[in-house]
């Protein structure tokens, strides 16, 4: 089973590191004819104009978009979270493209500058239910956007409680009622998380992700049913 890892700037060494270490074949995508024979993919963290730039400059956006019409798995981890939203705020101006396909508005910089990046004990019930090991996760929130409007076909992963966070940039008002902003999300084939996996060893989220893959596959794999000619 091989797996892309968008490969245009950011932390993508990083995943492809963790889907190593978990026995499976990682691609390094650059170009529209790297996406062939992939099962799923990995948009990294990093910055997302920068990103969307490169990707318009390599001409990937129609081959990605083919790739999750045809429903392959793909993860977005914090810029890479931003590229799969349908709608951003908090950009810069001209705004930038996004490949889209995720039902979610996402706040580029939710929680402030780099300054403000931290690290957060999520509690992440359904990963556990599907991975085991500890009830939270270590997660790693860098420049980090959040997610802050939803439609209904996405389901929420883990949130993080923003009444505990003391400068955010993206919706004072959240803050000041003490709710919680979506961090990590999954729509069908579309799993997308807020903050960095793969800078942390808990390889979870990575399991997680590859199982989504294998699903799929394995569905691609079925043959046609035979149709009864009578
Ligand atoms: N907020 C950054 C952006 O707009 C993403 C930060 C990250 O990926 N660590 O691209």
């Amino acid at each position: 089973m091989a797996v892309g890892v968008l490969a245009l700037q950011g932390a993508f060494h990083e995943h492809t590191v963790a889907l190593k270490k978990l026995g499976v074949e990682a691609v390094e995508v650059r170009k529209p004819e790297d996406l062939e024979g992939l099962l799923g993919l990995i948009i990294p963290g990093g910055e997302s104009t920068t990103m969307s730039k490169l990707a318009e400059q390599y001409k990937l956006f129609p081959a990605l978009k083919e790739f999750e019409i045809t429903g392959k798995p793909i993860w977005g981890t914090c810029a890479g979270l931003i590229f799969l939203a349908d709608r951003a705020v908090g950009q810069k101006a001209g705004g930038q493209a996004l490949l889209g396909g995720l039902d979610c508005t996402v706040h580029r910089n939710f929680f402030g500058s780099q300054l403000n990046s931290f690290e957060a004990e999520l509690p992440v019930p359904s990963l556990v239910q599907s991975e085991g090991g500890p009830s939270s996760f270590r997660a790693v929130f860098i420049r980090a956007p959040a997610i802050i409007q939803k439609g209904e076909s996405v389901e929420v992963l883990a949130y993080y409680d923003v009444s505990s966070t003391l400068s955010l940039e993206g919706d004072e008002e959240a803050r000041l009622e003490g709710q919680s902003v979506a961090v990590a999300v999954k729509q069908g084939n579309l799993l997308a998380t807020a903050f960095h996996p793969e800078l942390t060893s808990d390889t979870r989220w990575h399991s997680y992700f590859l199982k989504m893959v294998q699903k799929s596959g394995d569905l691609v794999n079925v043959s046609p049913k035979q149709t009864n000619p009578l």
